[in-house]
């Protein structure tokens, strides 16, 4: 049987919606239809939650040995099919195939940590506060919990939330992003494959605020988990309040990327355009505001200039293809936008500037200097494939400038000196600080953002606690 998939995963059977409405999906590299997928709304959102509910007593009352085994066959099967994945994915969303390939990758690396971490959720004992008394603290799943994920890694964000929540004895109702229902409808296949009981997950694609606002309002739903942007993070987050769900949200980000002049500027450049290019800007974590001291600005920005013409833009499934498509047209304006914003206001055009003629949502990798606070780009994710660099000169200003945003997930500095080291890793206000490196996402580290940039950690030992409630137990004897 194919993973590709047309109707949605709803209490172990494959559905079409209520109503029979479906919704057409496009390549964002051509604008061609790939296929459909039906469009669901609350009616079908609530049989996913009931179903979810049932299944919830069987499922926390394995042993975490048992779940562990289960998610252990779900892992062996993205990577078994590691490659159906991924050209699913660049279809529908569009990155080049050898970056789907590591996206499935670091999906199944997700389920394979928590499927280890589900046997390791270790309680507390406490010595007593009176003489007769006993302490204890137990931890339990949560229970129904629901995702709603966005695009930009269509497999990844659901499972970095799926993994730990199963591990920890709870199921879930995902609501993928609209543009890629595709590989989150395989990764459902895959789930059933690997033994995992009706209603534990389930997907449910179609018309994303009547689905968002029932896995929101929902009192049977105890926790939504969300990643996206920040604006709709506060909406689903209201929308919560009432039922007082408990919720991670990994949502915008805005980030430095800092270069001081004691930095090793070949690696520098080859960490900027990891942290600027991979899935052509579309990361949440993608440097944004490139600061580069002005005893080596000129040299780096000579130096990007150059590996950013060596980009191959073009269809993510051709050979040697490095940039893909943006999402859709919107995107490309919003590139385009900053792009003519920093223009305007005296910014100099190093390479690129201008949409592709590919047929697609194209724009060509881009780097522009002489870029200040008053642009766009300082204050907006771009979310695209333009490096802006900014000259600063006084170590204390820089941070004072990275810091000056309401964001706070990903931050990168390349420096030598240790104090320097030191000094900016702990004044950047990041979840995450890169040093000398332009990648730090991995399953093993705690990934989240602080100010607008989101609540909670995903991946490493405290992903899993976040799907667990404490109990703790008072015995008098
Ligand atoms: P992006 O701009 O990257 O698409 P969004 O925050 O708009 O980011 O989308 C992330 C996810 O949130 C997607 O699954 C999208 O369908 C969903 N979403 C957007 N608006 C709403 C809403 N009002 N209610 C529920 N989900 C929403």
């Amino acid at each position: 049987m194919s993973l590709l998939r047309q109707q949605c995963y709803i209490d172990g059977q494959w559905l079409d919606a209520l109503s029979g409405a479906k919704v057409e999906i496009a390549n964002p590299a051509t604008n061609e239809v790939i296929a459909s997928v039906p469009m669901m709304g609350t009616a079908e959102t609530q049989m996913a939650i009931s179903a979810a509910e049932k299944a919830l007593p069987a499922w926390r009352a394995l042993t975490a040995k048992e779940r562990a085994a289960k998610l252990k066959r779900w892992f062996e099967l993205l990577l078994q099919h590691q490659d159906d994945l991924a050209l699913m994915m660049t279809t529908e969303q569009g990155k080049p195939l050898a970056e789907a390939k590591g996206e499935v990758a670091y999906a199944a690396s997700f389920i394979e940590w928590f499927a280890e971490e589900a046997k390791r959720v270790y309680g507390d004992t406490i010595p007593g506060h009176q003489g007769d008394k006993r302490l204890l603290v137990i931890k339990q799943s949560v229970g129904v919990t629901a995702a709603i994920t966005p695009w930009n890694f269509p497999a990844a964000m659901i499972t970095r939330k799926a993994a730990p929540a199963l591990a920890a004895g709870c199921t879930m109702v995902v609501k993928p992003a609209p543009q890629t229902p595709f590989t989150a409808l395989a990764l459902a296949e895959l789930a059933e494959r690997a033994g995992i009981p009706a209603g534990v997950f389930s997907v449910v694609t179609g018309d994303a605020v009547a689905i968002g606002n029932e896995l929101c309002s929902n009192p049977v739903v105890r926790k939504l988990s969300f990643t996206g942007s920040t604006p709709v993070g506060i909406k689903l987050m209201e929308q919560c309040a009432p039922t007082l769900k408990k919720m991670s949200l990994e949502l915008g980000g805005n980030a430095p990327f800092i270069v001081f002049n004691d930095a090793d500027i070949d690696a520098a450049v080859e960490g900027a355009m990891i942290a600027k290019y991979r899935n052509a800007g579309q990361t949440c974590v993608c440097a944004n505001r490139i600061y580069v001291q002005d005893g080596v600005y000129d040299e780096f920005a000579e130096k990007l200039a150059q590996a950013v013409t060596k980009l191959k833009l073009g269809v993510g499934t051709e050979a040697d293809v490095t940039t893909g498509p943006l999402i859709n047209s919107d995107a490309v304006a919003k590139v385009q936008r900053h792009l003519d914003d920093a223009l305007a206001k005296g910014a100099t055009l190093r390479c690129g500037g201008k949409r592709a003629d590919l047929g697609g949502n194209f724009f060509e990798p881009t780097v522009i200097t002489e870029v200040d606070k008053r642009m766009l780009v300082a204050k907006e994710e771009t979310f695209g494939p333009l490096a802006a660099l900014f000259k600063f000169s006084d170590v204390d200003d820089v941070i004072e400038q990275a810091n000056d945003t309401e964001f706070g997930l990903a931050a990168y500095f390349y420096g030598r000196d240790i104090s320097l080291v030191w000094k900016v890793s702990e004044a950047l206000e990041y979840g995450m600080v890169g040093v000398n490196t332009g990648l730090i996402s991995t399953e093993v580290a705690p990934f989240g953002g602080i100010k607008s940039s989101g609540l909670g950690r995903e991946g490493a030992k405290c992903g899993i606690e976040e799907y667990l409630e404490m109990k703790y137990i008072c015995m008098s004897v």
